[in-house]
């Protein structure tokens, strides 16, 4: 018995990088790595009706961003191939689907139908009407021979149906949901081959997932009904079927389908949102599975370690974005100010209009300035994207304040413009420049000037921040530094003027 574990994520290019997708190619990644397996990417494009151009490159960006890579599947660029068990792109595959469809119709499993779109309108409208269950009324199952011939060969439109056994029972082992069983009677003679010869999901999933040597389908819910009919193609073409573990659905607080009414659903959204991708991977693993169903905070590298199948969970999970975005604050935190800065620096850089510094800020900016002032904001950084606002007052040329906010409780414009002359001076006559040396000579200014030290700091800080709320102010001076801190300072001064 081959005990090696080959897992797949197996995308349609039809839109974009999904949540719930992602989270699907995420449980796989995550138990090929943690069983030394290999992960496979492999593209579903047989629907070409609904390709999307430009989806697929967005999905294996998404894996990429979030450090999902794959062993065999398309390349990096999604345009070629790479691994044994190539193509991995269906719709290059379709003389395989071919070959096994022509066996299964060999053996009695399948059979043509020829039957109009027009006419299967007329059963579904009927059924509907008499409230039955809707399905194929198999009229061309028990075709004759020559008449099946004539029609073929006269190229007359036709599909391939699988025949489903009108008697007994089908029973799914779901590692998730257990033993789910479906009486035959109630599935139809499903497609497996359409009139422009490209394969439906059910034949070319069942074929690829054999012929690759896939030990678990591990993939969504939704899925769960479909599953019968591989187990049916799987016996009729003598095949051992894997392992199947279907993922519980992914809901938004109101317990409906997550969609865009509970925020972003591209994973691609949360990257241009600010969201580390470490951080997104934690959270996204805990939508339906736990460690111990307390312990929230698990590194990329314990989750490897610790992702098992056994945990997974059968309740739908609830997409929660206020824990996301508390999540990312935690990994933000965690940060080195190194690692954070570069991070930040794709953020701080873009355009003003999308987020970034103002635009008359020069760029690239000094590297070992930001990395002075990261450690300030860490704390309070939660979103990549908030980068430019926490941190734009350090850069800007002109602070563009009001003077009034100068001005503090319980004083006038004068006692402001002299507090901040007084203050000018000492500075001057510095030669160190520390938070210890600054706050050494603040604290004994405020009682020399006989006003309060919040009053004096207060005016301080908007003098050289422009604002009012900012990180410790002598720590944010020190970060500042001594050129600006003093030109600011008499930029206030000076705006004080009657
Ligand atoms: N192509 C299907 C999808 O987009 C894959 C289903 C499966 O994993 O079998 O979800």
């Amino acid at each position: 018995m081959n005990h090696t574990v080959r897992v797949r994520y197996a995308p349609s290019p039809t839109g974009e990088p999904h949540l719930g997708n992602i989270r699907t190619a995420l449980f796989n990644w995550l138990y090929a790595r943690g069983q030394g397996g290999s992960f496979i990417v492999r593209v579903e494009d047989t629907d070409q009706e609904r390709l999307v151009p430009g989806a697929l490159n967005s999905i294996l960006d998404a894996l990429l961003w979030l450090g999902l890579d794959w062993d065999e599947g398309p390349t990096d660029d999604g345009k070629g191939n790479k691994g044994a068990f190539g193509p991995y792109f269906q719709s290059q595959r379709l003389p395989l689907y071919h070959q096994h469809t022509e066996r299964l119709v060999a053996s009695g499993s399948a059979y043509r139908c020829f039957c109009s779109s027009a006419r299967l309108d007329a059963i579904r409208r009927a059924q509907q009407q008499q409230k039955l269950p809707p399905g194929y009324d198999r009229l061309c199952r028990d075709m004759p021979e020559d008449e099946r011939r004539r029609r073929l060969d006269s190229g007359e439109p036709s599909v391939v149906r699988f025949r489903v056994p009108l008697e007994g029972a089908t029973t799914v082992h779901d590692i998730v949901r257990g033993e789910v069983t479906w009486e035959n009677r109630l599935l139809d003679d499903f497609i497996i081959l359409k009139s422009d010869t490209f394969p439906t999901y059910h034949l070319a999933s069942v074929v690829d997932d054999h012929v690759m040597q896939i030990s678990h389908v591990m993939r969504a819910e939704e899925w769960l009904p479909s599953t019968p009919r591989h187990l049916m193609l799987y016996y009729a073409l003598g095949w051992a079927p894997p392992k199947f573990a279907h993922l519980p659905m992914i809901l938004g607080a109101d317990r409906s389908k997550l969609s865009k009414r509970h925020g972003a659903t591209s994973v691609l959204e949360y990257r241009t949102q600010g969201f580390l991708p470490d951080a997104l991977l934690n959270f996204l693993t805990l939508l339906g599975w736990s460690l111990d169903d307390k312990t929230d905070v698990i590194s990329r590298a314990d989750l490897v370690r610790h992702f098992s199948l056994d945990r997974i969970t059968k309740a739908a999970a609830i997409f929660n974005a206020e824990k996301l975005t508390w999540m990312n604050g935690v990994y933000v935190r965690a940060m080195s100010p190194q690692a954070l800065a570069e991070q930040m620096l794709p953020f701080l850089e873009r355009q003003e209009a999308d987020g970034g510094l103002p635009n008359d800020i020069p760029m690239p900016l000094d590297r070992s300035y930001l990395l002075r002032i990261v450690p300030l904001v860490q704390e309070r950084l939660k979103l990549l994207s908030e980068s430019a606002e926490l941190t734009g007052f350090f850069f800007q040329e002109h602070l563009a304040y009001d003077a009034s906010l100068l001005v503090q409780k319980g004083m006038d414009a004068a006692a402001t413009a002299n507090a901040l002359r007084q203050s000018s001076q000492r500075l001057a006559a510095l030669s160190s420049w520390d938070t210890a040396t600054l706050e050494a000579l603040f604290r004994p200014l405020a009682d020399e000037l006989g006003i309060k030290t919040g009053q004096l700091f207060g005016a301080v800080r908007v003098a050289v921040t422009g604002r009012t709320a900012t990180p410790p102010l002598f720590q944010t001076m020190e970060a500042l530094g001594k050129e600006r801190c003093m030109a600011r300072i008499a930029l206030a001064i000076d705006s004080l003027k009657p």
